[in-house]
C-alpha cells in the first residue's frame, strides 16, 4: 500500500489523480487539499486554504502529489523534498522559484522526485539511467498553444476567451494561459534544469502542433530517443503515482496505421518573448526565475481580470526583471521575500501598462 496526499484534488490535475488513486487498490488517498472549494468526506483528511505542511505532517503520505498552481505550491514542495517522501511534482512554479533550495532539500530529505508536467515525465524516462556526458541535448516539445503562427501586432487585442481555449490540452485557467504567451514552456525550461541537471544550452524547445511527441534526447552519437502518446496527462499522472511499476491506464494506444503525421517548427522567439525572457532568468540564476514566476503570476492574473492587454504580459515580466536584483535565496525566508518583491514591482507595473 502507498499512502497518497492528493493537494489541488478541486483542480485538472487533481481530479485525474483522483481518478487513477480510485483505479489502483494498492493506492490508499489520506488526505486531500483545494485551495478554496469544499472537499469535506475526499479523504480521510481534508483542507481547504490553511497550511500544507501541517496537513501533510499529520497524513504521514508516502507519495505527496503537489497540483496546486502556483507559488502557493512551495510549502509542501519543500515538506516532501526535505522529509523524503516521494514527491509527484505537477505544481512546476515552486520548482522554478526554489531551485536550488528544492535541490538542497532533495539531497537532505534522499527522496524520489518525480515530474509530472508530461514533457519532464517523458524526459524522465528518456533519460533514466543514461549517463550525462552522453546526452547532447533534451528537446522540450510546445504545442505553440492557441496563438501559434500569429504575428505579434495580431495579439494586440486577444481576450482571455480566446486565450483560453487552447488546442490540445484541457487544463487549469493558468496553464492555458501561460501555454498561450509560452510562459508554461519558459517555466518548464528551468524546470528541466533543476530536474535533470542540465544547462540551458543543453535544452532546446521545438513546437510540435499536435502535442504527439513529449519529449526527445538527443545523445552525442547521433541517436534520438522520443516518448510519444496522445496528450492525455492521466499517463503522467499515473507513472509518477506508480513508479516504477507503470500500471495499465485507459488511455488509447497510438493509432500509427491510421496515419500518424509528425510536425516540428521553431517556437517563434519574437513574437512569444516569455520564452526567451525565462531562458535569460534561467541562465542569470539566482531568485531570477523565482521573480519570472511571480510577476507571470501577477501577469496572468491581471490579463484574466481585463487589467493588462495579452501583450502586457511579456512587458510586465520584462520590466519586473530588469528591476529586481536577482540575489540568491539562502533559505525559504529569503526566497518568500523574494517573491513578494517581485509581485509588489509587477503589480506596480501593471497600473503603468495600462493606462500606456
Ligand atoms: P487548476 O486551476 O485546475 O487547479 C488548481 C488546484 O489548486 C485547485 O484544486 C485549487 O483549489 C488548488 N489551490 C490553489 N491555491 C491553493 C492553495 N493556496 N492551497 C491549496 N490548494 C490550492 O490547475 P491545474 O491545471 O490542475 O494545474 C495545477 C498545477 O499542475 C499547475 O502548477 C500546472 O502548471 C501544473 N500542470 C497542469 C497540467 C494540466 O494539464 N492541467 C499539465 C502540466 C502541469
Ligand atoms: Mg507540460
Amino acid at each position: 500500500m502507498k499512502r497518497v496526499a492528493v493537494l489541488g484534488a478541486t483542480g485538472s490535475i487533481g481530479k485525474q489523480a483522483l481518478e487513477i488513486v480510485d483505479a489502483h487498490p494498492e493506492l490508499e488517498l489520506v488526505a486531500a487539499a483545494s485551495g478554496a472549494q469544499p472537499i469535506d468526506g475526499l479523504a480521510p483528511l481534508t483542507q481547504v486554504g490553511g497550511d500544507l505542511a501541517e496537513l501533510l505532517e499529520r497524513a504521514e503520505p508516502d507519495i505527496v502529489l503537489n497540483a496546486v498552481v502556483g507559488f502557493a505550491g512551495l510549502g509542501p514542495t519543500l515538506w516532501a523534498l526535505e522529509h523524503g517522501v516521494t514527491l509527484a511534482l505537477a505544481n512546476k512554479e515552486s520548482l522554478v522559484a526554489a531551485g536550488e533550495l528544492a535541490l538542497g532539500a532533495r539531497e537532505r530529505g534522499g527522496g524520489l522526485l518525480l515530474p509530472v508536467d508530461s514533457e519532464h515525465s517523458a524526459a524522465l524516462q528518456c533519460l533514466e539511467g543514461r549517463r550525462l556526458e552522453t546526452v547532447q541535448s533534451l528537446v522540450l516539445t510546445a504545442s505553440g498553444g492557441p496563438f501559434r503562427g500569429r504575428a505579434r501586432e495580431e495579439l494586440s487585442d486577444v481576450t482571455p476567451a480566446e486565450a483560453l481555449a487552447h488546442p490540445t490540452w484541457n487544463m487549469g485557467p493558468k496553464i492555458t494561459i501561460d501555454s498561450a504567451t509560452l510562459a508554461n514552456k519558459g517555466l518548464e525550461l528551468i524546470e528541466a534544469h533543476f530536474l535533470f541537471g542540465l544547462e540551458y544550452e543543453r535544452v532546446e524547445v521545438v513546437v510540435q502542433p499536435t502535442s504527439v511527441v513529449h519529449a526527445l534526447v538527443r545523445f552525442r552519437d547521433g541517436a534520438a530517443l522520443a516518448h510519444l502518446g496522445y496528450p492525455d496527462m492521466r499517463v503522467p499522472i499515473s507513472y509518477a503515482l506508480t513508479y516504477p511499476e507503470r500500471a495499465a491506464t485507459p488511455v488509447a494506444p497510438l493509432d500509427l496505421a491510421g496515419g500518424l503525421v509528425l510536425e516540428f517548427e521553431p517556437p517563434d522567439l519574437e513574437t512569444f518573448p516569455l520564452l526567451a525572457l525565462a531562458r535569460r532568468a534561467g541562465e542569470q540564476g539566482g531568485t531570477y526565475p523565482c521573480a519570472y514566476n511571480a510577476a507571470n503570476e501577477v501577469a496572468v492574473t491581471a490579463f484574466v481580470e481585463g487589467r493588462l492587454p495579452f501583450l502586457g504580459m511579456p512587458a510586465l515580466v520584462e520590466e519586473t526583471l530588469a528591476a529586481v536584483d536577482g540575489t540568491p535565496a539562502r533559505d525559504r525566508e529569503e526566497l518568500i521575500e523574494a517573491d513578494a518583491a517581485a509581485r509588489r514591482l509587477a503589480e506596480r507595473e501593471v497600473g503603468a501598462l495600462s493606462r500606456s
